[in-house]
């Protein structure tokens, strides 16, 4: 029997290893290990991928959001316990960041058939006490829409994207500073280099962009431990949570194949969805704009989840659930737990999601959609 992997990290980055040592050896050889070429070059590489006019990398995703929001709190844009709009299906480090940081998570529903927090599906959670809103582009899936800018609007509220899971991606509506990518459609965005992301570093990389440069000025200096470039004093109680050369050198590598890898997750996700007919199970949307969604997960709905993921498990095809527990049910999150969320509630009962990264062919992916309309 054939066995289909989840994923696999050494087969993702086997095309680069060449062209990854060499980087590294780069970095090795040049006695810079701290800041320097390698993570100004990053920060311009990512910058114009995303469309957005500045980028600070930083130690990771989790750390890229908290400086955002600790970077709005120098500014008195926000202030402790504020409420921050927050998908309840998420990664936890979404609500962690706004924990974190003395303001209050105020966890909201997704849409349903998208999976991602919308306009509509965000609306009744907002109230008076909302400073910001936290959409999260789950899945690869971004998280915006003309409604959506609407409440922004009207609420004057700031937009900070969870954008760790959508590196690439393009929103048919136009961000509130005239981009269509990912992480910059608002007022700043938060990536991660994890390596099991679209784009992984070799260890634990983030990036904020934004459109903001008295922000992009501030984090700067929050992540080196609130030390200003300009006056060499420190202004802030800040961090160390600066990105290593290293892994910039890294990134900047697989940055250049970003259009490669997502075309190709789009392929699987293509064949995935032309495969599967089972009554019981529902399929992701895939829309007429081909980066809508890059694809970090491939995630499909059956109420029988257990039962289906057995059978995938008898026929060799490894799974995976992301999330099982929506995040107001996580223990650390109970004192935001204040008010029902049946929809992602049904969601964490749900999803499974397929193997999608590199390692999974095309043909793999209609394999194991075979594989599960003989589901009984
Ligand atoms: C991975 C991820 C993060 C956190 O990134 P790290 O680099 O692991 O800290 C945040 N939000 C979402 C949605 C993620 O998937």
């Amino acid at each position: 029997m054939k066995h289909y992997t989840f994923l696999d990290l050494g087969i993702v980055n086997e095309p680069y290893f060449a062209e990854l040592s060499e980087a590294a050896n780069r970095v090795i050889e040049s006695g810079r290990y701290i800041g320097g070429r390698e993570v100004d070059c990053f920060e311009e590489n990512i910058a114009s991928a995303c469309d957005a006019p500045m980028a600070i990398g930083t130690s990771n995703g989790l750390d890229a959001l908290r400086l955002i929001l600790l970077g709005y709190k120098e500014l008195r844009m926000l202030k402790d316990g504020d409420e921050v709009i927050v998908p309840a299906n998420s990664f936890i480090a979404s609500a962690l960041a706004v924990a974190h940081c003395g303001l209050k998570p105020v966890f909201a529903e997704p849409d349903y058939d998208l999976m991602v927090m919308t306009g509509r599906s965000m609306e009744p959670f907002v109230g008076d006490r909302t400073r910001a809103i936290m959409p999260v582009d789950l899945y690869g899936r971004v998280a915006w829409d003309d409604d959506m800018a609407k409440i922004v609007s009207r609420h004057n509220l700031l937009v900070i994207e969870d954008a760790a899971q959508a590196i690439g991606a393009r929103s048919p509506v136009k961000g509130l500073f005239g981009s269509h990518k990912a992480g910059a459609l608002g007022h700043a965005g938060a990536f991660s280099f994890y390596p099991t992301k679209n784009i992984g570093a070799l260890g634990d990389a983030g990036a904020v962009i934004t459109h903001d440069a008295r922000l992009a000025e501030t984090i700067r200096a929050l992540a080196n431990y609130g030390r200003s470039p300009k006056s060499d004093s420190y202004d802030y109680r800040g961090f160390n949570c600066r990105l290593d050369p290293i892994q910039a050198a890294l990134l900047n590598v697989k940055l250049k194949y970003l259009q490669r890898e997502n075309a190709d997750r789009f392929a699987r996700a293509t064949a995935y969805n032309n495969t599967i007919h089972h009554p019981m199970v529902k399929t992701p949307l895939i829309t007429a704009y081909v980066n809508d969604c890059v694809w970090h997960q491939y995630v499909i709905r059956c109420e029988r989840r257990d039962d289906l993921r057995k059978w995938l498990v008898d026929n060799g095809v490894e799974s995976a659930i992301h999330y099982s527990s929506p995040l107001h049910r996580s223990p650390c999150m109970a004192e935001y737990a204040t008010h029902p969320l049946p929809v992602s509630e049904r969601l964490a009962n749900e999803v499974i999601s397929l193997p999608i990264a590199s390692g999974t062919s095309v043909k793999d992916a209609s394999d194991i959609g075979r594989i599960i309309n003989e589901f009984k």
